[in-house]
């Protein structure tokens, strides 16, 4: 599979008052082709905001991004931007409520010009069934639709573009559990018809383990272990992604490796030196304290861990 977004020693900060906030700190990281890759961490490690980075909404402070090999900047992002679409997490926030779903789900088109209104009819129309909501849902507002219902008008407007890559910000958090799979399956079953990639984010490990094929863990904004779903279920190589799998009763009840995460992620503006995981890791050692870990290859499976102890068994 060859890449289709990549992001090279990326960061973000931001200015607070007189600090700086390093919400994304040099993250290097690819989706490939037709991938799912879920981005997981706490509240406050960064995953919305490097979401946007992809979405192109979120100017990094340093590093690069590429679309299918080409470094993008100001010439490449317009083409980039249409191929990349994203799905929020708020589904009433998300959807203006003074516009008919149709012009909600042709809106992206008709801000590209591309399209005629007669096509953007025809294509809203296609969308919404593919969505699985009724032709009549088109001449209705927002308000007259439950929460997964508006996700599922967020994916077709999402969709209306035929975009390459969806960026899914918590798309399924605001819904009732019994909606949440709805929602799911209905995200596996047009990245089949469209051959789409996603980048899935969640803080939630129990949804990430029915759609990703693999997933990347952030902590403070920093990219702590990247591997195939399978493999890191089974063996997780970083002590912050074994706590994160211990706090999921459905996958840590299996093979109880070790406790769920103890006390607070200190503040951004503020990370602790070496690791910044350690002053939260049950296995910190002096060099954790001074020397920061950098993201390498474990040795026993594929995937990748930023822990200087990352090829010790757990
Ligand atoms: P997540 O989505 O994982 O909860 P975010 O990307 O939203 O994390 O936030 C990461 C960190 O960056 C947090 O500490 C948040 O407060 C901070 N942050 C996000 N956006 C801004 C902003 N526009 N200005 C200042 N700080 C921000
Ligand atoms: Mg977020």
């Amino acid at each position: 599979m060859s890449d289709l977004f990549s992001l090279d020693n990326v960061s973000v900060q931001f200015k607070v008052g007189r600090k700086i906030l390093r919400a994304v700190d040099r993250v290097s990281l690819a989706i490939a082709e037709g991938e799912t890759l879920a981005l997981v961490g706490e509240s406050g490690s960064g995953k919305s905001t490097l979401g946007n980075v992809v979405a192109g909404l979120q100017v990094p402070t340093e590093g690069t991004l590429a679309f299918k090999g080409r470094k993008l900047d100001r010439a490449s992002w317009p083409v980039a931007r249409r191929a990349i679409q994203i799905v929020f997490q708020d589904p009433f926030g998300a959807l203006d409520p003074r516009m008919p779903v149709s012009d909600i789900i042709a809106e992206p088109l008709r801000i590209q010009g591309t399209a005629n209104a007669a096509e953007r009819a025809a294509r809203a129309a296609e969308l919404i069934e593919q969505v699985g909501l009724p032709v009549d849902a088109l001449n209705r507002y927002p308000h007259e639709f439950s929460g997964g219902q508006r996700q599922r008008i967020a994916i077709a407007r999402a969709l209306a573009p035929r975009p390459q890559l969806i960026v899914a910000d918590e798309p399924l958090s605001a819904l009732d559990v019994s909606i949440q799979s709805q929602v799911l399956n209905l995200m596996k079953d047009l990245q089949a018809a469209h051959s789409l990639s996603y980048l899935f984010i969640s803080h939630d490990l129990a949804v990430v383990n029915h759609l990703v094929d693999r997933i990347a863990v952030l902590y403070l904004g920093r990219l702590v272990e990247v591997g195939p779903r399978a493999e890191l279920f089974a063996g997780p190589a970083h002590p912050y992604t074994r706590a994160l799998l211990a706090s999921v009763p459905r996958i840590g009840a299996r093979r109880s490796r070790g406790r769920a995460i103890v006390g607070e992620m200190p503040s951004p503006l503020a990370p602790p030196p070496g690791c910044v995981f350690h002053p939260r890791c049950p296995l910190a050692q002096d060099i954790c304290r001074t020397e920061v870990p950098m993201l390498a290859p474990l040795a026993a499976r594929a995937g990748e861990a930023a822990c200087h102890f990352r090829d010790q068994v757990a």
